[in-house]
């Protein structure tokens, strides 16, 4: 299978991963929406959000648990940040590999474009 967030979780492509467990991995999106914009994926390829098997779903609590982390770490916490999962065509999904964007380091909008 060809994904290119499962080669980055490998080490393959040389991507620089800031964060990393035996399930999750992170690193710095390659086009910054925000000062701070880091992607936490899984290890294991879920195409989206929707293909999490019901039994498996505690992977979000990891992905939120190593967003925890490393919000704390780049210090965009108690000023604040945004947690996004973009699942699908018209959620904005572009690449198919479960992932997690964190934001933060400048002010947010509400509602999202
Ligand atoms: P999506 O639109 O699927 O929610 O987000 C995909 C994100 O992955 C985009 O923000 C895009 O900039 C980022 N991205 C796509 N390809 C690569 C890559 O090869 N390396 C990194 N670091 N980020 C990527
Ligand atoms: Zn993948």
């Amino acid at each position: 299978m060809d994904c290119i967030f499962c080669a980055i979780a490998r080490g393959e492509l040389g991507t620089k991963l800031i964060y990393e467990d035996e399930d999750v991995v992170a690193f710095e999106d390659l086009n910054p929406q925000a000062p701070t914009h880091i992607l936490v994926i899984p290890r294991r390829h879920y195409p989206s959000l929707q293909d999490v098997p019901k039994d498996e779903i505690g992977i979000v609590a990891r992905l939120a648990a190593a967003a925890q982390e490393l919000a704390a770490e780049r210090r965009i916490w108690p000023s604040g940040y945004r947690l996004v999962v973009n699942s699908g065509s018209e959620g904005g999904q572009t690449v198919s590999h479960l992932h997690l964007h964190v934001l933060g380091g400048r002010q947010m909008v509400w509602p999202p474009g």
